[in-house]
């Protein structure tokens, strides 16, 4: 039961490998096969050896990557999940601090959790694997199809715009009609989790733009196009933004793209760093920027990961977006490997804004 094929790399050092792997002592309730596996920034960064804080579990030389998934349920004791379930199951698994303990170990106060794939705790590429189920979240829309397999990233993006609310509860940020319309928001980056920001910016009402220092394909911006976004090449455009901005969301972790961005932010203007790139060149924050971040309220805040409850919107948000927009949304998905392909973790394919594995 315990035997079967994996996508293994070695934290923190890297590589990557399809093989068999034995892992004992996993419990659960739920039996699951993997239907979509996504892959992201992150496993790249693993699998590079870039991601210093990532880790193998404990007993294990080892680390099955993999925590963007979709599983069908296979075999359940679980009065919640029958065979035949689409399920994605969380990544952040609880430590014992406070908020750990209320259910959001997104905002864990002390860094004593664990990321499926990422940090202490096998991930979801593998051909089977046991989980609770209260570690699931049942897509009760099965007509999202492969769209469900974007629910990790999307759920994110929910959270970092639940900080959002937060912050601009603070004044009066909407206009004189009460909305966000006119309100101007950038997402710097295209990668597919700048996409889904994107998308939710526009749905709360901004004025959205998405950025980049190169061009992008025509897939993406038929994309752009169909959601209602701007797309901004900033090569060929040195001085954008002409207007101050009121919420930048930056995907890229690289800190003059940041500091540039956060100069043009408005009165009570928001930027929220969700991209993280140690590897990026620093940047000077001179006296004039601490004025101009005081002197206009601007808030600057992190956000990483997120909770059940986010999960639970970013389902919903996602079937919305298949209803209104299917024919466009599933081209988000650009390329699909097979189990056993690993060329996707050491390059990415042109164009791509989501690539995946498909396992059935
Ligand atoms: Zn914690």
């Amino acid at each position: 039961m315990s035997e079967c094929k994996a996508y293994v790399t070695k934290a923190p050092e890297g590589g990557i490998e399809y093989r068999s792997v034995n892992i004992t002592g996993e419990e659960g309730n739920v039996s699951l096969k993997p239907v979509l596996t996504g892959i992201c920034g992150t496993d790249r960064g693993i699998v590079r050896g870039a991601l210093p804080f990532s880790y193998d579990p404990s007993n294990y030389d080892y680390l099955v990557i993999g925590h963007e998934s979709m599983c069908e349920v296979v075999e359940s004791s679980s009065s919640e999940f029958s065979p035949g379930d689409l399920v994605i199951p969380i990544v952040r698994r609880p430590g014992h601090c406070p908020n750990c303990l209320i259910g959001r170990p997104d905002n864990c106060s002390d860094g004593d959790k664990h990321e499926a794939g990422i940090t202490g705790l096998h991930g979801f590429m593998r051909e089977q694997f046991q989980e609770f189920d209260f570690n699931l979240v049942k897509i009760q829309d099965k007509s999202i199809g492969d769209l469900g397999v974007l629910t990790e990233p999307m759920k994110n993006v929910v959270k970092a715009f639940e900080v959002f609310e937060r912050v601009s509860s603070r004044s009066i940020f909407g206009n004189g009609i009460s909305t966000l319309e006119g309100k101007t928001a950038l997402v710097v980056g295209t990668g597919c989790e700048a996409f889904l920001y994107s998308f939710l910016a526009k749905d709360y009402g901004f004025d959205t733009t998405i950025s980049n220092r190169h061009p992008i394909e025509k897939n993406s911006l038929e994309m752009c196009s169909e959601f209602g976004i701007k797309f901004v090449d900033t090569s060929k455009d040195p001085d954008f933004p002409a207007k101050p901005l009121d919420l930048v969301i930056d995907t890229s972790g690289d800190p003059g793209t940041i500091l540039k961005y956060l100069r043009k932010l408005n009165y009570n203007g928001i930027l929220i760093l969700f991209g993280t790139n140690g590897r990026a060149p620093d940047v000077e924050l001179t006296g004039n920027d601490i004025d101009h971040i005081v002197e206009k309220n601007i808030t600057i805040a992190g956000s990483v990961d997120a909770a059940r409850i986010h999960y639970i919107k970013a389902l919903d948000y996602l079937s919305k977006w298949n209803r209104m927009h299917g024919d466009t949304m599933k081209n988000i998905i650009t390329s699909y490997f097979k189990p056993g392909e690993t060329s996707v973790f050491t390059q990415k394919p042109a164009g791509e804004i989501k690539s995946v594995i498909k396992w059935q």
